[in-house]
């Protein structure tokens, strides 16, 4: 029994709490979790049905799950999307949206700024396999045009990008992708699913790792692809089916939950980091503070076209070299050094040194990194804790 009718037209909070729930005939409140693998058939004819796909129901847990339909019909709601799939990590739903699409011949071009293993899959793994690729400035709307090839079937963003926070104009990179006959993927992983909807912009593939801010208590890896049914039915859903990157119902069970909780959780660490980019900015020894919901961000305008607020992370630089910044780092009590981000708990990256170890220092300076170059994940702990453990770390440089 499904139990999302009427939900039509309601908000996003709404949304989030009871979409896609499948009660079973106990009438349970909350979601149950289908913890099997397989599923049992009536008949032999039956079985052979639900094969063929001429009858209704699941079949094995690696196609589909009810948790995990929950989990999908849930996230496709708050994003205007026709349909999702879930994933077993946020690079699973990357490289299952890639390769189920691409083929050998194919040429992807994807911003420079993106998560590292994203940039791993297009510049070294898809080019194993015949895919050529081609990294470009996402902010510079000529360079995306001039990558442009007769072959280009992808253009791949990320905004806000990780680790500096540039926004990438999706409605132009949209345009552009169109006018090729290719599709715009964007990784909207920074901005939440509550922020931005890259569908409302023209893209045709949104992705997320779930991993943050959906569960958003550090528990679960997960990912999720959505799109119209088309694209979901046409190439994913076959490619996750035979390859086999499938969503856990465990994890999609918490996944499910954390959507309940997504709306007060982005709401109030966007609140928190939004203090905090301020404070930082009035702060001697900072040279740098990126957020885009602050005027001085070099993309403002756009972020505020784009995003209903700056987001739930913060990035700066402080005025120093890898020792004091680490000086800083380590002064920190409250705040924890871990290169996740989209936890209750509010966690601080040097991406220098950690998520970005492996670029050259030119590709690290094309990308504003420096060695004082700090990306914080803010939590739900009370934002003038936050401050005050940061005023205090920072007199420790
Ligand atoms: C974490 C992250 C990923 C990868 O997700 P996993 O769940 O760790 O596989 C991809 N893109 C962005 C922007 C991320 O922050």
């Amino acid at each position: 029994m499904s139990d999302h009718t009427g939900l039509d037209g309601l908000h996003p909070d709404t949304l989030l709490v009871h979409s896609g729930t499948l009660r079973s005939p106990h009438g349970e409140t909350s979601e149950a979790l289908y913890l099997n693998s397989g599923f049992t058939y009536e008949s032999a004819a039956e079985a052979e049905a639900r094969f063929k796909g001429e009858a209704e129901g699941y079949v094995y847990s690696r196609y589909g799950n009810p948790t995990v339909t929950m989990f999908e019909t849930r996230i496709a709601a708050l994003e205007g999307a026709e349909a999702a799939r879930g994933t077993a990590s946020g690079m699973a739903a990357v490289f299952a949206s890639l390769a189920s699409y691409l083929r050998a011949g194919d040429h992807v071009i994807g911003a420079k700024a993106v998560f590292g293993a994203s940039r791993a899959i297009i510049e070294e793994i898809l080019p194993r396999f015949g895919i050529e690729s081609t990294v470009v400035d996402g902010r510079d709307l000529d360079a995306w045009r001039a990558a442009i090839r007769p072959n280009t079937r992808v253009l791949f963003c990320e905004s806000p990008a990780n680790p500096t926070l540039d926004i990438v104009d999706i409605e132009g990179v949209a345009g552009i992708a169109h006018d090729a006959g290719a599709i715009l993927m964007v990784d909207n992983v920074f901005a939440t699913p509550l922020l931005q909807r890259p569908l409302k912009f023209g893209a045709d593939v949104v992705i997320y790792s779930a991993t943050k801010h959906i569960d958003g208590q550090g528990r679960c890896l997960g990912g999720v692809i959505l799109s119209t049914t088309k694209f979901i039915e046409e190439h994913v859903q076959g490619f996750l089916r035979q390859t086999g990157p499938t969503l856990s119902a465990f994890n999609a069970w918490v996944m499910l939950k954390g959507l309940e909780t997504l709306t007060v959780r982005v709401e109030r660490e966007s609140a928190s980091a939004a203090k905090i980019a301020d404070f930082l900015s009035e702060q001697r020894g900072i040279a740098r503070v990126m957020y885009p919901g602050r005027a001085d961000h070099p993309q403002a305008a756009l972020a505020k076209r784009q995003m209903a607020s700056g987001g739930p992370l913060v990035a700066f630089s402080l005025d120093g070299d890898k020792d004091a910044t680490f000086r800083f780092l380590d002064a920190l009590r409250v705040i924890k050094i871990s290169n996740n981000l989209g936890d209750a708990k509010s966690l601080i990256a040097h991406p220098a040194t950690t998520t970005h170890q492996k670029l050259s220092d030119e590709a690290k300076a094309e990308l504003g990194i420096t060695a004082g170059t700090l990306r914080l994940s803010v939590g739900l702990e009370h934002a003038d804790d936050l401050i005050t453990d940061i005023a205090q770390a920072l007199t420790k440089v």
